[in-house]
């Protein structure tokens, strides 16, 4: 028996990731779909989690795939319906809103996972492991994609505390993965398109018991190439992640991987909350872009356009 699950919000991760992992998951079938647009699925397709639950009432969680405004209303109503909740990253708009999530799900006496699909891409347990009793010397993470590729004409991805933050929360949830002691943010640099109220591209130095150096830069404006890596030096060797997590090199040679895709992964942990009632819900990332934002000087650059 495979539980019964729905998408809320039916956009580019949903129909990149969720719904093929779905569709091939061990643990979950997709029951239905919250969505305004999405009628070209095989499914029941309602308006609100509310009017999906009298139409599906055998509904037993969701995977909100909608932006991270407005998430606490969308939480709060599938919980108050008696369903576990998976969220996509970011976990909300704020962390005083992402902060109220466990409690809500611990009152419902429901299960919670607020994912971080980077931090399961095949090479990052790898990785933390080989890390074990070493002596982390710096890090240095690159993460420099092109927004018009990922997030073609999301208008919501400009919005305040966003931009070049979407991706990048994605290398923080490794780092503070793979750190054995939590990182503070010293410094940080925000790029700001003259005409947008998020930045494009970021610098930051971080700080931590664990590691004595991590440098941090993130872009929204790569062209060519994409560049999702994170090197680590250490007292006994060095180590890259590739990317995003999926290629490990350790001393300059590829180290073999676990078989399996970011998105199986967080379904199956999603099954784990399920059966347990469990609640996964780690802010650290989060916390580290919200501390960027509040010592963060800002520069002003040219403005974006999503047709350059
Ligand atoms: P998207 O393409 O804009 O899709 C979001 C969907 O949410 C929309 O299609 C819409 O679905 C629904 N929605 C509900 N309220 C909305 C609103 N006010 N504005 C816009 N859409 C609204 O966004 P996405 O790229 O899939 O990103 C969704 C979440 O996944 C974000 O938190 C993002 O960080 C995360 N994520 C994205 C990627 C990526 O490569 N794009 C990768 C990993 C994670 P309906 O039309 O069905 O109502």
């Amino acid at each position: 028996m495979t539980i019964p699950i729905a998408l809320v919000g039916v956009g580019k991760i949903a129909r990149d990731q969720h719904l093929p992992t779905i569709a091939a998951s061990p643990h979950f079938h997709l029951a239905g779909v919250v969505s305004r647009h999405a009628d070209d699925l095989d499914v029941p397709a309602a308006a609100t989690i509310a009017a999906l639950k009298e139409q599906v009432p055998d509904l037993a969680a969701v995977s909100l795939c909608t932006p991270p405004m407005g998430r606490a209303a969308l939480i709060g109503e599938a919980l108050h319906l008696g369903l576990h909740v998976m969220v996509e990253k970011p976990p909300a708009a704020t962390i005083s809103e992402a902060e109220r999530f466990a409690g809500m799900a611990r009152a419902a006496g429901q299960g919670l996972y607020l994912t971080w699909h980077s931090r399961a891409a095949s090479g990052v347990e790898p990785l933390r492991q080989w890390l074990s009793g070493k002596a982390i010397r710096r890090i240095a993470i690159e993460w420099m994609e092109d927004v018009r590729v990922w997030h073609p004409g999301q208008e919501w991805i400009w919005e305040p505390g966003i931009g070049v933050f979407d991706p990048g929360i994605n290398a923080l949830s490794i780092l503070t993965h793979l750190l054995a002691s939590p990182a503070e943010v010293r410094e940080a640099v925000l790029r700001y398109p003259a005409d947008r109220a998020a930045p494009i591209a970021a610098t930051l130095a971080l700080a931590s018991d664990a590691a004595a150096e991590i440098a941090v830069d993130f872009s929204f404006d790569q062209r060519g190439p994409q560049t999702w890596t994170i090197a680590v030096e250490t007292d006994a060797g060095h180590a890259m992640l590739r990317d995003g997590g999926g290629r490990l090199f350790v001393d300059d040679a590829e180290v073999a991987v676990p078989e399996g895709t970011e998105y199986g992964r967080l379904y199956a942990r999603f099954a784990e909350v399920v059966a347990q009632g469990a609640i996964d819900a780690d802010l650290a990332p989060f916390r580290l872009v919200a501390d960027a934002h509040l010592i963060g000087r800002r520069e002003t650059v040219a403005p974006f356009r999503w047709n350059d």
